[in-house]
């Protein structure tokens, strides 16, 4: 996560360069422009044709002729009354050589009377004329390197920690990662090949060249790309996907071959690729953007196909979708081996949250198991980041240690956002979200595949305007359809209590219609549960694609979803007209003490 954010911010400043760029080239070109009129027009009027020239000095008009060598008019003064400068006309000759000779001959044989001045230019002015007309052009071709600095021509090729060019060898160990103890043991092995490619090389063994990482953001992808060239004590490239999508053509493509080039100068190594679904994602045919993508992705083939036998250096790239990744970088040779990287199980959580305890100063009573219990389906960085919150939290609260509380308010600041205890509601806004969080806690308490509820409040927190928050469940891997659809009636319960008590319903619901719709919608697109669709995936990368289901199957999905929701609705509904006098009494207790905590709310069962 921290990593997307450094990109982003590497995005922006890029993108913000590239705005400053354009706005000082169009300052350039607006300025040049209307100092080039003002001159213009001053010009115009002080300008002769070469003929009016000529005919004024037959006529003998003229008074003084200034002439230099080298340049390509000369300054008549014409006779007349008043100041000499307002008498001076700038004219263009054809050949300065010729005319000289010409009026040379006219003063000394014809006797004409003219003043005639020659200068040579001054070496030194023309200098500084010449840079003066080149300033243009210098400013282009600054503006040009920028841009391309910008762009990456010569740019970095990734991040090297150890080697001889390297800053530090990864300090990265796998006592660093917590959990994945089986993926630890699989990767262990490449920790060898790294160490003795000798005698694997020697027993005919070929060592591994890619091995890909799926996993969610923050589950320690990179971690482990790190502890494995950390643990061999070999230098580690790290270059993340997007760096590689470039705005000209064929530069994305030579990034990732300076990127190997530069990993066979100093193998053993690793090279560790980011987010590489931006450069492996499926080619296609079609143009522009997607043509680059598709050379760097060949150029990326290309490499991986090239290594010479003695040559140790492995791959790790990483993702989160899988599913994107072009089939061509997953045959052998290539990323033949794949390791899925989960969330931490129950007992990995508690091994993660221990591990970042470690460091600070947490009380004795903190109960890692049970904080492990509260946050199924969090990852190693969403636990780095409650510990390190809670920690914040804690100092912010003056206590010496980080204390239970500290790091429930962490989880809760994570999950939900800050409460924001200051802001001032209105009676009116108070009995709506007191009356919501009452619905979904009172129609989940009537639903056997719901788990209880923790806390239920209405002190705002991030953008929600009040929350109910259920305990968790040990971490599940498969879902039942009955528990989908109680889920949903679950949080149908919310617009059902405004509507029931209120007689009026808000926009409080909408994040709960967003997700119920699309339980909906996945349990028929992608479960295949519904009887009338039949087990059918209606998962598509096209819409297109679609089409070959035919109108009446995409119609009836739309209907499905309607006819689950509705059911939803009324079942909530039901619920609560059923128990009006539990949803009068736990919204008025919310509405005198703002939250009520999981005893509280079990009482009124009794
Ligand atoms: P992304 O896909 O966003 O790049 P990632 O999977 O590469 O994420 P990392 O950057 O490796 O995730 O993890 C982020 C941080 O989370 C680590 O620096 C570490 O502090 C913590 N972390 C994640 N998993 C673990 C783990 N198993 N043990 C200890 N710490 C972990």
């Amino acid at each position: 996560m921290e990593k997307n954010e450094k990109h982003n911010k590497k995005k922006n400043e890029n993108i913000k360069t590239i705005i400053l760029s354009v706005l000082l080239l169009i300052v350039i070109v607006l300025g040049g422009f209307a100092y080039y009129l003002m001159n213009q027009k001053q010009e115009d009027e002080k300008e002769l044709a070469y003929t009016e020239l000529i005919q004024n000095i037959n006529e003998d008009k003229v008074e003084k002729i200034k002439m230099k060598t080298g340049s390509y008019s000369v300054i008549v003064t014409l006779k007349g009354e008043g100041e000499e400068e307002d008498r001076q006309k700038t004219v263009l000759v054809p050949s300065i050589q010729a005319f000289m000779e010409w009026i040379n001959e006219k003063v000394d044989k014809e006797g004409k009377d003219i003043e005639l001045i020659e200068e040579n230019v001054n070496p030194i002015l023309k200098i500084v004329d010449t840079l003066f007309s080149l300033l243009p052009t210098i400013l282009l071709v600054v503006l040009m390197i920028m841009f391309f600095k910008m762009q990456g021509i010569g740019g970095d090729q990734g991040k090297v920690y150890g080697g001889e060019d390297g800053s530090k060898q990864s300090d990265v160990r796998f006592e660093d990662i917590a959990g994945l103890d089986e993926e630890k043991d699989e990767l262990i092995e490449i920790v060898d090949f790294l160490k003795t490619p000798k005698a694997y090389l020697d027993m005919g063994a070929k060592i591994p060249r890619g091995i890909l990482l799926y996993g969610k953001p923050g589950t320690g992808k990179t971690l482990i790309a790190k502890a494995i060239a950390g643990e061999a004590g070999v230098p580690f490239i790290s270059m993340s996907g997007s760096e590689f999508i470039e705005m000209f053509a064929g530069l994305g493509a030579s990034r990732v071959r300076r990127l190997f080039e530069r990993a066979k100068k100093i193998s053993p190594c690793i090279v560790f690729i980011d987010e590489i679904d931006a450069i492996g994602s499926r080619r296609t045919s079609n143009s522009g953007a997607e043509t680059e993508n598709n050379q760097t992705l060949n150029q990326l083939l290309v490499e991986m196909d090239g290594f010479e036998t003695n040559e140790t250096v492995i791959v790790l790239a990483a993702t989160n979708r899988p599913e994107m990744l072009d089939k061509a970088l997953l045959r052998p040779g290539r990323f033949d081996r794949q390791i899925t990287i989960p969330a931490p199980d129950l007992n990995g959580r508690e091994a993660i949250l221990k591990l970042h305890g470690k460091n600070k100063k947490i009380a004795a009573d903190v109960d890692f198991k049970s904080i492990a219990g509260d946050t199924a389906g969090f990852t190693g960085a969403e636990l780095a980041n409650i510990l390190n919150e809670a920690a914040i939290i804690g100092t912010r609260n003056k206590h010496t240690e980080i204390t239970n509380e500290d790091i429930e308010s962490a989880v809760k600041k994570i999950t939900v956002g800050l409460e924001k205890t200051n802001r001032v509601i209105s009676e009116k806004d108070k009995k709506l979200t007191a009356y919501h969080e009452a619905g979904h806690a009172v129609v989940s308490k009537f639903l056997p595949t719901q788990t209880d509820v923790k806390e239920v409040s209405i002190i705002p927190r991030g953008v929600a305007g009040g929350y109910t928050m259920y305990k968790t469940t040990e971490d599940k891997y498969y879902v039942s359809r009955t528990e989908l659809l109680e889920k949903m009636v679950a949080l149908m319960g919310g617009r059902a209590a405004e509507k029931i008590a209120l007689n009026e319903i808000s926009t409080g619901a909408s994040n709960d219609i967003e997700v119920a719709t699309g339980i909906a919608r996945d349990m028929l697109t992608v479960y295949g549960m519904d009887d009338s669709l039949g087990p059918i995936s209606l998962k598509v990368d096209d819409p297109y694609e679609l089409q070959i289901f035919g109108d009446k199957v995409i119609d009836k999905v739309g209907n499905q979803i309607q006819v689950l929701i509705d059911s939803a609705y009324e079942t909530a509904q039901k619920i609560l007209l059923d128990n009006m006098d539990i949803l009068d009494k736990v919204a008025n207790k919310l509405i005198e003490q703002e939250k009520i905590t999981s005893e509280e709310f079990e009482e009124f069962f009794k």
